[in-house]
């Protein structure tokens, strides 16, 4: 399941791994499911 964070100031990225440091850094309450719009795929889960 993709997510992505609501907080302007975040990169426009979102994540497909749980365990994605960057995703984890999210708050529970910024966090948005789906990939949003106009956002990139996260380098760090593809790795
Ligand atoms: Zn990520």
């Amino acid at each position: 399941m993709a997510y992505h964070s609501s907080n302007p100031s975040d990169p426009d990225v979102y994540h497909e791994s749980d365990s994605c440091p960057t995703g984890q850094q999210i708050p529970a309450k910024n966090r948005v499911e789906g990939k949003g719009v106009g956002n990139r795929p996260c380098q760090q889960c593809a790795a």
